[in-house]
């Protein structure tokens, strides 16, 4: 006969660390699978933490339901991060998503047009450490911006006066 597992016995067995920027709390336990959701071997079942987590946290069953990430990092079990929903809605929400930041970078790249970086902040911006995305949110440019300032192409000319 299959052993059926409480709660607590999962809960004991997920390690994990939170990430202060978004509160997620990152799953050290078990492996990352293909589709990059963190899965654990539980009572000889093969299951995807998040899903655990759900039913560990709020006590209930994520059976024949989606449990989503509000916060799209696969790796979070933060249970204030996981709603459950229908298949459906995953897709659409994934679909918004996607259409959203296109339309944000479109939307960036006229608006680069009309914006020009000075000396002063193009330097900044190479001598910054942050990533493209966050970058392009400070200096209100695109990301596509700032990876071409980094690279050199949009300022070959400014190289002289710096
Ligand atoms: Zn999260």
């Amino acid at each position: 006969m299959r052993r059926k597992i409480t709660g607590i016995e999962a809960a004991k067995r997920f390690r994990w660390h939170i990430d202060e920027k978004t509160g997620c709390w990152i799953c050290e336990s078990g492996h990352t699978d293909k589709q990059g959701y963190r899965f654990m071997r539980i009572a000889g079942i093969r299951t995807r933490v998040h899903r655990l987590a759900y039913w560990v946290f709020n006590n209930k069953s994520p059976k024949g339901k989606v449990i989503r990430h509000t916060c799209d990092n696969r790796e979070c079990i933060n249970p204030n991060h996981l709603v459950a929903g229908t298949k459906r809605d995953n897709t659409q929400d994934m679909l918004e998503r996607d259409r959203a930041s296109d339309w944000n970078e479109r939307r960036m790249l006229t608006e680069d047009r009309r914006r020009k970086l000075t000396t002063q902040q193009i330097k900044e911006i190479r001598c910054r450490p942050e990533g493209s995305y966050a970058l392009a949110r400070v200096y209100c440019v695109s990301a596509v911006q700032i990876r071409r300032i980094r690279n050199g192409s949009r300022c070959a000319g400014l190289l002289q006066v710096a």
